[in-house]
């Protein structure tokens, strides 16, 4: 467990410069467990309960360094700054987006792609849930233009199928058949548009994306489009 300094620790989570944190502390609007924390210099072991027993002007504090988000990303909200229209990151409160370190997404959905996004500030967490090596398989529900053939899950299971400009065939894919036009694929690589370009490989489009697991981490039904929350460890451990 880190110990920080308090004004470390409330400047990291964006609650203002140091100097502002010190004439907090000193104003009694910094609470732990009850007692006004006054000395901003004091350093305070960084727990995840610590969310609970801290207060700052009457509101429980922000979730310390080291979380994890799940979050039902919305169609129409993008993963990168590089694309145009509204980021992931504006569906939290502003003072999350001054965070250091910076929450970022465990890998990315297409804007147009809804359903369970992951999010973290721990770099080990997010490489451990990327790296190949992990190979956690995401599920993602498939709706399309046009009836499947049939030989689509042969296809996709064969590890032979090639998208157009890669050098390297897809490793397999499991393809459950729901309905003539509605499908779900169940894969553990995520190559750039990899779901809509495979679909485009069989003549076929895909009208609308939506994922509904990461790992063994379901999307939980009560979470609303652009609805989010912390993630516990138990759920953490769902995802390998
Ligand atoms: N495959 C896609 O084509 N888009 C996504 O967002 C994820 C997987």
């Amino acid at each position: 467990v880190a110990n920080l300094r308090l004004d470390r620790l409330l400047a990291n989570l964006g609650y203002g410069s140091r100097r502002e944190i010190g004439a907090l502390a000193r104003a009694g609007r910094v609470v732990l467990d009850g007692h006004p924390l006054r000395d901003a210099d004091q350093r305070i072991p960084v727990t995840p309960d610590l969310a609970g027993r801290m207060v700052v002007d009457g509101e429980p504090l922000d979730p310390p360094p080291g979380l994890a988000l799940m979050l039902h990303k919305p169609r129409g909200v993008t993963c990168s700054h590089k694309e145009a229209g509204p980021l992931v990151y504006g569906l939290f409160p502003a003072r999350w987006r001054r965070r250091d370190p910076a929450i970022s997404t465990v890998g990315r959905l297409d804007k147009e792609t809804s359903g369970l996004l992951l999010l973290t500030d721990d770099g080990a967490l997010l490489h451990r849930i990327i790296s190949p090596k992990a190979s956690v398989s995401k599920r993602y529900q498939v709706y399309l233009d046009r009836p499947l053939r049939g030989d689509e899950a042969a296809i996709f299971a064969s590890g032979t199928l090639m998208l157009k400009g890669e050098e390297r065939p897809l490793l397999p894919v499991a393809l459950t058949v729901h309905e003539p036009t509605r499908a779900a694929v169940t894969l553990t690589e995520g190559r750039y548009h990899q779901v809509r370009r495979m679909f485009a490989a069989v003549g076929n489009h895909v009208t609308a994306l939506h994922r509904d697991r990461v790992g063994g981490l379901d999307l939980p039904q009560d979470l609303e489009p652009g609805g989010y929350r912390v993630m516990r460890q138990d759920e953490i451990a769902r995802v390998f």
